[in-house]
């Protein structure tokens, strides 16, 4: 079976774990401030702080900023639920706007529209691995006065207009066991604002500034040093694991070009795409249906899933909710209903990428027999 993600861990990462088990300094302490500083490189963002998730990365951003009831945040229909969860934690309302049907990012072309006097930020989510249009959306930021809180789980040393995802104000990563890079569980919020990073930092420890010192009603939201431990090893390798996902991502693309019914990813020219997934859409005339396809692949050997089967609203849980606000999602729920993503980590083979795109050719050819 070709699974759809492998963890890959080193014995760097054993022996940096092993070098903190025996220091007997196992919660957030050096490894953790090594690895924030490792980590600036990848974000290319003068401050950050590791946390013990991405989702909590998002929380102690918005918190940051004081976000809270009443206010608006902007982000995608199309996105792990976390994204809308982290805005619910904060008491504020998500407002959710539609996507692109080639790149299944947020249209920023609706973010104006969207704008109202309660708005506060907007979430720009780089799904999969590919960067938002971080020119409009600056742009809309800047003409009303919002913060920008990038939602980076999937897209660590992504681009747009060769700047960093991470960098364009305050940004959300996330290093859970199947993200481009881990810690097992993980996270970091990345900024140019220092005045976020130091509330981030107080946020995290309970709201103390120096010891016992409480300025904020603080948390528990802090990184181990066993993880950072293992995310320098995995930062010593992420270059070449996204160079080794982009390569098997083209030649997949090449291969699966011979299929009309499936729709290959798009890339915009102007970022650079670090392939968190691979996900293409099954056109609307083929005779078999998404999850029809991925059982028909799962049979072949190959392990594919619907990253996202559905649009956040088709949840019956968030389509009740007064506080989750959409005026149309239609281009999101058509996407959800047709998308499907194939297996393109660094572990693959070449043989491998060759027998995922005769799988999908004749798991599509079988509907005729
Ligand atoms: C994984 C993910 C998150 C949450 O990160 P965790 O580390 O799992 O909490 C948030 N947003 C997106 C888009 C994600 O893929």
């Amino acid at each position: 079976m070709i699974n759809i993600t492998r963890v890959d861990i080193g014995q760097r990462e054993k022996d940096l774990v092993n070098q903190v088990l025996e220091s007997g300094q196992l919660a957030q302490g050096k490894m953790v401030s090594e690895f924030e500083s490792q980590f600036a490189k990848v974000s290319g963002a003068p401050y950050n702080s590791a946390l013990s998730s991405g989702t909590t990365a998002l929380v102690l951003a918005l918190r940051a900023l004081g976000i809270g009831p009443g206010d608006e945040v902007i982000t995608s229909p199309f996105t792990f639920i976390a994204t809308i969860n982290a805005i619910l934690e904060t008491g504020a309302t998500a407002r959710l706007v539609d996507i692109e049907p080639d790149t299944f990012l947020m249209d920023a072309t609706l973010l104006e529209n969207a704008v109202n006097h309660r708005t506060k930020v907007i979430i720009p989510v780089h799904l999969f691995g590919q960067p938002c249009d971080m020119a409009t959306t600056t742009a809309v930021a800047q003409a009303h006065g919002l913060r920008i809180v990038e939602d980076a789980a999937q897209a660590h040393g992504a681009t747009f207009a060769d700047q960093k995802v991470g960098s364009f104000d305050i940004a959300a990563f996330s290093f859970y066991a199947t993200k481009n890079m881990t810690t097992g569980e993980g996270g970091a919020v990345t900024t140019t604002d220092v005045n976020v990073d130091e509330t981030v930092r107080v946020l995290r420890n309970q709201g103390m500034k120096g010891r016992y010192e409480y300025v904020a009603q603080g948390f528990n939201y802090r990184m181990t040093d066993l993880q950072a431990a293992i995310g320098i090893g995995q930062l010593e390798r992420l270059e070449a694991t996204t160079a080794n996902r982009a390569t098997n991502a083209n030649y997949l693309t090449s291969l699966l070009k011979n299929f009309p019914e499936l729709i290959t990813p798009v890339v915009r020219e102007d970022r650079t795409h670090v392939w968190h997934q691979y996900t293409v859409r099954l056109s609307s005339d083929t005779g078999v249906t998404r999850d029809e396809l991925i059982e028909k692949l799962r049979r072949r050997g190959v392990g594919s899933m619907a990253y996202y089967p559905y649009s956040v609203t088709e949840y019956p849980y968030y389509a009740a909710r007064d506080d989750v606000v959409c005026d149309d999602d239609s281009v999101s729920r058509s996407c959800a209903a047709s998308v499907l993503s194939l297996p393109i980590h660094a572990g693959l083979t070449k043989d491998d990428l060759d027998h995922i795109a005769s799988a999908c050719g004749s798991a599509l050819a079988e509907k005729t027999e």
